[in-house]
Order: structure tokens, then sequence, then C-alpha cells
């Protein structure tokens, strides 16, 4: 989007937001002057809308149109935390492509996702389904003989290893939400639905639908690559300091503004918890930037000394033990006087040998130009252990990649 049209659509919905009835921008910008015209450095001074200024304000204040003019009222998954009662109205920018790619849809249940509505006024059949009772749900797939199916990455997984193959082989489209698919997840799904086309976006409650979209070039990479759509201005931000960070390939915060007017609650600067980078844009589809999803802030990202490990990095790492492993991996992270020892915690898929996967996980990339190994020879890591995972799986739980353990 030209800079212009840019600031002039910032513009009027910080002006709207702080002229409306609902008071929760104006007590959130009490302390900062925000001019009539908005300039984009303008808007890197006012402050964050984070989660828990949403929990905390109460409903009223939050409302910015008649409670009857909001399509649901829904309360987020709380996947990071509490859940935010919240009341969308159809996202601005929809799937059009739904109707071409399938015609029966079966995806996994999450309570007041209006996902029902949202996938029927494309004229498309909708049927939800509940991991919970996985029988339940494959008896229901073979009367409904759905051609597409939608839910996060790894409950599309496991429900592809309960339908038998002619079921699978129906399937030609796969709309994949909720958590960011790694890429073993994706040579999964090519496994297990060898017809399907797998599409992804970026698109939360809080942001009133999708943000970003792959074009059909990123859709080919596989590599959780999109453009920025033009109803959002999406922000990247160092988490501890909340610099805005413009360089590529520097891991960030996504932070994202709404920028489309009749909006329920608008959205400024709101900090999504989300890990993205800018990329150098790989098509030439005439999109102006380009970001890569690379997890959660909390949960697929954590300091080491001189370095940061990424869940992208370790997914990259750990793959020639695909088979071997099963996906959902954990690495613990333990700080002591200044050093660290690290745990992985993995699933055996086959007989396998732990202290050659501790060996590997050596190669891990922590920085431009350094790997695990180089702070064993500065004595900052003392061990590196790989161990049997010890509890049971949930099917199509999130997957925790990184938890670190703050020094006792
Ligand atoms: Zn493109």
């Amino acid at each position: 989007m030209p800079k212009k049209t840019l600031e002039r659509a910032l513009s009027v919905i910080l002006n709207h937001a702080l002229r409306a009835e609902s008071s929760f921008y104006r007590n959130l910008f009490a302390a900062c002057t925000v001019p009539t015209h908005v300039t984009l450095n303008d808007v890197e001074r006012l402050p964050f809308v984070t989660k828990e200024l949403l929990v905390a304000a109460p409903f009223s204040q939050r409302l910015f149109l008649p409670l009857t003019e909001a399509d649901s009222v829904r309360v987020t998954s709380g996947t990071s935390g509490k859940g935010v009662l919240l009341f969308p109205r159809s996202g601005h920018v929809k799937r059009p492509w739904l109707s071409e790619r399938c015609s029966k849809v079966f995806s996994y249940y999450y309570p007041y996702s209006g996902m029902d509505r949202s996938v029927r006024q494309h004229g498309v059949g909708h049927m939800g389904f509940d991991l919970e009772h996985p029988a339940a749900t494959v008896r229901l797939a073979l009367q409904y003989e759905p051609d597409g199916i939608m839910g996060p990455p790894a409950a599309m997984v496991a429900f592809g290893q309960y339908l038998e193959e002619k079921a699978r082989a129906r399937i030609i489209y796969i709309q994949l939400f909720g958590s960011r698919p790694s890429r073993a997840q994706f040579r999964a799904l090519h496994t297990l639905y060898p017809r399907a086309r797998i599409s992804w976006d970026y698109a939360s409650t809080e942001g009133n639908g999708i943000s970003a979209l792959p074009c059909e070039t990123l859709e080919k990479l596989e590599q959780n690559m999109m453009h920025p759509c033009d109803s959002h201005f999406l922000e990247i931000i160092e988490p501890k300091t909340g610099t805005r960070i413009t360089e590529l390939d520097t891991p960030g915060e996504l932070v994202l503004t709404t920028l489309f007017e009749n909006n329920p609650l608008p959205m400024i600067r709101y900090r999504t918890g989300d890990l993205v980078q800018w990329v150098k844009t790989p098509c030439s589809c005439g999109a102006e930037a380009t970001f890569e999803m690379l997890g959660r802030v909390d949960f697929d990202r954590a300091y080491l000394p001189k370095g940061i490990v990424l869940a992208s990095e370790l997914e990259h790492t750990l793959e020639r033990f695909e088979h071997d492993i099963a996906d959902d991996f954990e690495l613990h992270i333990y700080h002591k006087n200044n050093s660290i020892s690290l745990e992985l915690l993995v699933r055996p898929q086959r007989q396998i040998e732990y202290a050659a996967i501790a060996e590997h996980l050596l190669s891990l990339r922590i920085s431009p130009t350094l790997r695990l190994r180089d702070l064993s020879a500065e004595g900052l890591l003392k061990s590196v252990t790989c161990v049997s995972m010890p509890k049971e799986k949930v099917l199509g739980r999130r997957v925790t990649r990184i938890v670190p353990h703050e020094e006792i």
C-alpha cells in the first residue's frame, strides 16, 4: 500500500478510536498527544494493546458498535492465557477460493468459532468434528464424505491417522489454522492426503479475520511465508524493548493495526504474541512485503548466552530424525550460574539412539555465526541430553517446542 494511503487510513482509525463513545483508546492514549494526521513514525510512539489490557477493560469500553451489529460474541481460544470476550464481524478479507476448491468441509471443533457460518457463506457444506472422540468423528466422516478439511496442523495429521485410505484420498483441500505448520507436518499431510492442496493464512479473532495471505507462489513453497493484506498495518517489534524491526531475517513479535472502519473493536498496535520475521519477497506477484511465521513468542523462542534458540531452527536440525521421533519434541533449557544445560524430550517411533540425537543437537544454529557447540568451548553449555517424553500426548494439542527454566 502506498505510504500516503496507509497514513490516511491510520489517521481515520485513530481519530475514530479517540472520538468514539467507547473510552478504551482515550484511556490508553491519555498520556500521549495524537495528531489529527498520523505518520508512520507517530504510530511508533503509541502504546501497545495487549491481551491483558483487553481482559482488564470492561466490555462496554471495548464495544465500538451497537452489540446488535456484531456477528457473534465469542471468547478467544486462550491458547496463550486467559481468553478475551470479543464480538467480531465477518472478516474483511474472506477466503473467496473456498467454493472453487472443495464442496464439503469437515472442520476441527472449536467452540463459538463461527466457522460453520463463515464456511456456509461460500456455499460450501460444513460439519464439525471433535478429536476427543475419534471413533465417532471417523464414523461421521465416512457418512458425510467431505472433500475438504480445516483445522490446526497437528489435528489434521492426527485425524488422517484414523481415516482409511479411501476417505483420505477424497480430500482435495486442507485449510490450516490455529498454529504454524512445521515442515514435517507439511510432509505428513502430503503423505496422508496425497491429492490435497494445502492452504493457510494469518487470521485472528482480535484482528477481525485474515491479516495476511500467501500468494500461489508462496503456497507452493510451503515455508509459512505470507504477504500482509491491505486491511491491516503490520509491524514487527523486539519483544523485550518494543522497538520496531525493519531488517530482514530478524525475528520479533507481530503487532497489528486494523485499517477498516465499521469495526466493533479497532485494534491499534495489538501485540499478537506471534513470532515472525520479514523475509526477502521470493515472488513477482507485486506484493510489497513478505513475512515468515516462526511460532509463538512465548513457546517457540528463548534466550541463550550469546544467542537465541528458535523452534524453526530446532525443527530444521532434527529433520534427519523425522522417521525416528514424533513431531512433538520439546527442548528444556536450564540456566544455572551463567551456564545452561539442555534436555531434549522426544517420543521415539522406533528403536533410537538418544546419545546420537543429543550429539547432533550441538549443530543447532543460535545466531548467524554461532552454533550450540560454540558455547561448549567457552564453558557456557554444561550438558545436552536426549530422553524419552514422559507424558501422554493429547491429540491435536498445541505443540510447545521450547521451555526455558529460570535459575532457581
Ligand atoms: Zn507473492
